[in-house]
């Protein structure tokens, strides 16, 4: 009989652990991060001849929007959340692989491929330098600011927006379908603020 309890707490322990486990697991789950750090983010950044908008992870230039790798889209945002300062290749290594499979050889690639969507060639690195003693550091002047929020949806009747079409919003931001805000005569309900056309996104 007695071993037969100890059996039991054995096995009751043994679960509690593995549900312990799963709730660390939960709690560090790339997800729960992600939506943090856009919280504190602004939304665009912009340096040399590039703007990153950070909510669709899309690097834009003259040349066009190139939506980035997800580790180049990391990599590139400790670069530029550093504001020029040295990141350390460990900082790198632990915030991009917190699983921890990961060798120097990794981040190597991936600093390439950012270089690549910046325009750089191996002489010439005019955004991201290579600091003596293991690290990175971005080189130009960053510039960061909260575009228009682009909301999806008019606050008054649900309807879809998509930020190609045409909404109404006051200064605050709230946001109508161009029938709502008309019926409203083009004043906010909110703020009492004038109404006036969102620009629309083009890609
Ligand atoms: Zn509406
Ligand atoms: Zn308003």
């Amino acid at each position: 009989m007695a071993s037969y309890a100890a059996l039991r707490t054995i096995a009751w322990s043994v679960y509690g652990v593995g549900l312990m486990a799963m709730h660390a697991f939960g709690g560090e789950s790339p997800g729960v991060d992600g939506a943090r750090m856009q919280e504190v983010q602004p939304t665009t950044y912009r340096f040399g001849r590039f703007m990153l908008d950070c909510s669709r992870r899309t690097l834009l230039s003259e040349s066009g929007a190139r939506p980035l790798p997800e580790k180049v889209f990391q990599i590139l945002m400790l670069l530029l959340e550093a504001n020029g300062a040295t990141v350390a290749k460990q900082t790198f290594l632990r915030r991009i692989w917190p699983e921890g499979y990961v060798s120097e050889g990794n981040l190597t690639q991936q600093i390439f491929l950012l270089r690549g969507f910046l325009g750089e060639s191996l002489n010439r690195n005019e955004y991201i330098l290579t600091v003596a003693g293991g690290g990175y550091r971005f080189a130009k002047t960053i510039e960061s600011k909260r575009g228009l929020s682009m909301k999806d949806a008019c606050e008054r009747c649900m309807a879809t927006l998509s930020s190609q079409d045409l909404a109404m919003i006051c200064s605050y931001e709230c946001t109508f379908c161009v029938k709502c805000a008309y019926g409203m005569n083009s004043t906010c309900p909110n703020c009492g603020g004038e109404l006036t056309k969102r620009p629309r996104r083009r890609r």
